[in-house]
């Protein structure tokens, strides 16, 4: 292990790797040496995606209605979390959604289902919506998360324009039997894959705050790097009310910070993106992640609400980024602030998605509309599946 967390960032620089024992002196750096932590992770961002930040929108084709366990999941089977149930969006409203985020700064769309795995018809039905984006919008990229692929399926997504496929592992092979049963680690391995071996670009990633020991999120991390996951969404453990991890808090905002940290240390030229949850459990340190991370999702999850997409702009631009791909963006109505908005609870998980108190910040953008002032979390209501305009 090198003596400082500069040092360390001076060995990958010059071609070295962060062994396990880096990864989790990293984890475990004390608080009082954040600062350290990313300026040093900061230094590997820089080289590789300089000041950009790539901006990813979701479009939830499928909602709820899975037959898998996955204990996370609020579209799992036996969940009750209250989120939008619907059938597959058509390929008009599937353009409309995703519009709306390329529109507001997006270069990624991730078309996204719920299922097991998608049969021939539904990856019809994406190859048909991918190749209506790509007459839209020819500079989009677009990734496909439909759950496990069967053979042949990955090729056909390629076929009609796919540029990534999406299969998080989520967690270590070590701890994967106990958040799903329904399906095994392999299964997911096997999937990633197929996807590569099509020509896709694999995408995985993993779930922070499952009950995982911090050699565990190692094992996942090194996991990824051997799999040649060239994005890796680092999800933060959104306990959705009415599944297995309801009011489960094992992460703080400088642990999450951490995490992505030694993402980048072990993995200093992929993609490292803050995912869900980053609201919730960065809260204030959403700026410091990004000088470690260099991408995000805009607004919305998939069955939760995110920030005012607004807000995710004025994050990027405030910390002096630029959003790679849409640096002609216009300037935002800037978030409207108040009180609240100016001095959000930090230590408060009551807090709404966006940050602010759970009695609202009066911007408008419906994120505490359902918030039940347990959980922090807001269930989805507008954008696909719904006739209310999307957060973008
Ligand atoms: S397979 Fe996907 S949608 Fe289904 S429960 Fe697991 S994570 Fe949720």
């Amino acid at each position: 292990m090198p003596a400082s967390f500069d040092q360390l960032a001076t060995h990958v620089l010059d071609g070295g790797s962060a062994s396990e024992a880096d990864a989790l002196a990293v984890l475990r750096a004390d608080d009082a040496d954040l600062l350290d932590v990313v300026a040093a992770a900061g230094r590997l961002r820089r080289a590789h995606f300089g000041s950009t930040v790539k901006v990813n929108y979701l479009v939830n084709l499928k909602s709820g209605l899975c037959p898998e366990n996955c204990s996370y999941c609020s579209q799992a089977v036996g969940s009750e979390a209250p989120i939008l149930k619907y059938s597959w969006l058509s390929t008009d409203e599937t353009l409309r959604q995703a519009g709306a985020g390329l529109r507001g700064g997006a270069s990624r769309v991730c078309l996204v289902s719920s299922g097991r795995g998608p049969s021939n018809r539904d990856v019809e039905k994406v190859a048909e919506m991918t190749e209506a984006l790509k007459d839209s919008y020819p500079d989009v990229e677009v990734c496909a998360c439909l759950g496990l692929l069967k053979d042949g399926q990955a090729e056909r997504l390629k076929q009609a324009g796919v540029d990534a496929y999406n299969h998080n592992i989520n967690t270590a092979a070590s701890h994967h039997d106990e958040i799903v049963t329904t399906h095994t680690y392999d299964d997911r391995v096997d999937t990633i894959a197929k996807a590569r071996t099509a020509g896709l670009s694999p995408c995985s990633g993993l779930i922070a705050g499952l009950g995982e020991t911090d050699e565990q999120l190692v094992e996942a991390l090194f996991a990824l790097k051997e799999l040649g996951s060239d994005s890796i969404p680092v999800n933060f453990l959104m306990p959705f009310d009415g599944t297995p991890f309801e009011d489960t808090w094992e992460l703080s905002p400088a642990r999450c910070v951490k995490i992505l940290a030694m993402a980048r240390f072990v993995c200093p030229d992929r993609e490292v993106r803050i995912a869900g949850g980053r609201e919730m459990h960065l809260r204030s340190l959403q700026g410091l992640a990004l000088h470690v991370a260099n991408s995000i999702f805009l607004g919305d999850y998939l069955t939760s609400e995110g920030q005012d997409a607004r807000a995710d702009v004025e994050l990027i631009r405030d910390h002096g980024f630029t959003i790679l791909g849409a640096e002609d963006l216009p300037e935002h109505e800037p978030v409207e602030r108040t009180a609240a908005t100016a001095t959000p609870a930090p230590s408060t998980p009551a807090a709404s998605p966006c940050g602010t108190a759970s009695t609202g910040c009066g911007s408008a953008c419906g994120g505490c509309a359902s918030h039940d002032g347990t959980t922090g979390l807001a269930i989805r209501q507008r954008g696909a599946g719904t006739d209310v305009p999307a957060n973008a």
